[in-house]
């Protein structure tokens, strides 16, 4: 019996379990054993081919549930009850929430419910650091304000430290107001983009090229020498973009213009620049060149796809059409222009000729503050009064410029502007609780004519919380609100002892 069992043993081992069954016609107790160990791994081969259609969810560092989400993407999706998914710096997927909460695993999840998800807006043309110049002198012509009060208070006050506090401030203030990206056209723009790079804030950062002796470079072969250095520094930074930042026609030579120009193109960097912003700048250009200063600016071989221009007030249909041409993104800064009384950018005929707006703030010297929210509410107004069409410039068009077509106006626009997968994660929570947001019926038009910079709740840039429910988390407040509150006392004390007033 031993014997046998042994060889049966052998044989049930080496025959498969259904010829078995056929031969022998019962199933021992052996044979019970091993077809359920045959069974088993039969079960567990189908539950692992089975495994993929199981959800397996994928990591990701941070994912933004629920809120209204605004893509700004090519369709303009708006997706109720929507979801963000964010790796390391960049956006890898927007969709439903149930969605995407089923697909990843988030190291971190905000909540977003009540809130509008949105891309965060560009500031296209501001002067940081003038911050610290808030109020000093209102009420007066461009000109008059510019060589009667900035250039001199500029002169007499304006230091490496200076500007990085005003930096400072000045990005504390955007934060706080939903902007992530800045473009800058400043003195001692290294420094200014330290700071901005340890804010966690992005920034097209210019430094200034001027005919006369500036505060960080007393010489153009000195300025030259600092704008290399400072386009080597920064050079690849995955927020800095470090540009040229010629000033104007009015400020700069023909010669000084086509050297920056030139200086910037070499190091394939952006070129910032003030264009046709006052009458009086149109007046100088016609009786100096016969040209407008754009056609001047085209001539001197100044234009091209890397120039943005702040401005571009006084442009004809030529201009426009030259512009367009070029591929130079044009900036509208509607408080400074109404407050210096600078004119109307032609928006409307600019965007017809496919040209790329921005939207921005101008310096707080001359606005005075850097809240993009206004400028989203004063852009249309604007152009609606001016034109006498309250048609003109809708509100979707207007948070366009804020996001999108401000995008295209830096040359940034396969980075940033719209949320979509592959795109850098720079986006904002909105509140919409507050009375003055309720209720909502179109939320392009509670962003352009009802909510305000206060409204901000979070701020994320390049997939890194900069402000998480209006608590600062990459700047130190106090500290900086208490540094602006000295620098007034010098800047104030400079300005009454001299002839300045
Ligand atoms: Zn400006």
């Amino acid at each position: 019996m031993k014997s046998n069992s042994k060889k049966g043993d052998m044989t049930a081992n080496l025959k498969p379990p259904r010829s078995r069954h056929k031969s022998s016609g019962f199933i021992s107790s052996f044979d019970l054993c091993s077809s359920a160990f045959i069974w088993g791994a039969f079960f567990l081969l189908c539950s692992l081919s089975l495994a993929p259609s199981t959800p397996v969810q994928e990591k990701v560092d941070l994912q933004i549930t629920g809120g209204t989400v605004i893509t700004m993407d090519a369709q303009r999706r708006v997706l109720e009850d929507g979801a963000i998914a964010i790796r390391a710096d960049s956006i890898v997927a927007v969709g439903p929430r149930t969605e995407l909460e089923a697909k990843y695993a988030a190291a971190k999840a905000i909540n977003a419910h009540g809130a509008i998800v949105m891309p965060g807006l560009i500031n296209g043309h501001t002067h940081a650091a003038m911050s610290l110049f808030r109020g000093i002198a209102d009420d007066l012509s461009l000109d008059e304000w510019l060589h009667n009060y900035i250039f001199p208070a500029e002169a007499r006050n304006v230091t490496q430290d200076f500007t990085a506090w005003g930096t400072r401030l000045a990005i504390l203030e955007m934060l706080r107001g939903g902007t992530t990206t800045y473009a800058d056209m400043y003195y001692f723009e290294d420094d200014v983009a330290r700071v901005t790079k340890e804010a966690g804030m992005r920034g097209v950062l210019g430094e200034t090229i001027i005919d006369f002796p500036a505060p960080d470079n007393k010489t153009l072969p000195q300025a030259f020498a600092y704008t290399q250095k400072f386009l080597d520094h920064w050079k690849g930074d995955p927020l800095i973009v470090a540009a040229v930042a010629p000033h104007s026609m009015y400020t700069c030579s023909e010669k000084t213009l086509q050297d920056a120009a030139a200086l910037a193109r070499r190091n394939g960097a952006p070129i910032l620049i003030h264009i046709a912003e006052a009458p009086f700048e149109l007046e100088q250009s016609r009786n100096k060149y016969g040209l407008t200063p754009v056609a001047y600016l085209s001539r001197a071989g100044v234009l091209g796809p890397d120039v943005v221009g702040a401005h571009c007030v006084w442009v004809d249909h030529a201009d426009i059409a030259t512009l367009t041409h070029f591929g130079v993104g044009c900036v509208y800064n509607p408080s400074s222009n109404m407050k210096t009384a600078a004119g109307v950018m032609p928006v409307v005929e600019m965007l017809a000729s496919g040209e790329a707006i921005g939207l921005a703030t101008d310096g707080a010297a001359s606005n005075n503050d850097l809240d993009m929210f206004q400028e989203m509410n004063l852009a249309p107004k604007l152009q609606k009064l001016a034109r006498m069409d309250s048609r003109a410039l809708p509100a979707e068009q207007v948070v366009a410029l804020a996001t999108i077509t401000g995008a295209r106006a830096l040359h940034l626009e396969k980075q940033i502007g719209s949320l979509e997968p592959g795109k850098k994660a720079d986006l904002i929570l909105v509140d919409t609780s507050a009375p003055h947001s309720t209720p909502m019926y179109n939320v392009y038009s509670q962003l352009v004519y009802a909510l305000k910079a206060n409204d901000v709740r979070t701020v994320i840039i390049a997939g890194k919380i900069v402000m998480e429910d209006r608590q600062m988390l990459t700047l130190n407040e106090a500290e900086i609100l208490a540094k602006a509150n000295e620098y007034q006392k010098q800047v104030a004390a400079s300005l009454a002892k001299s002839a300045v007033k």
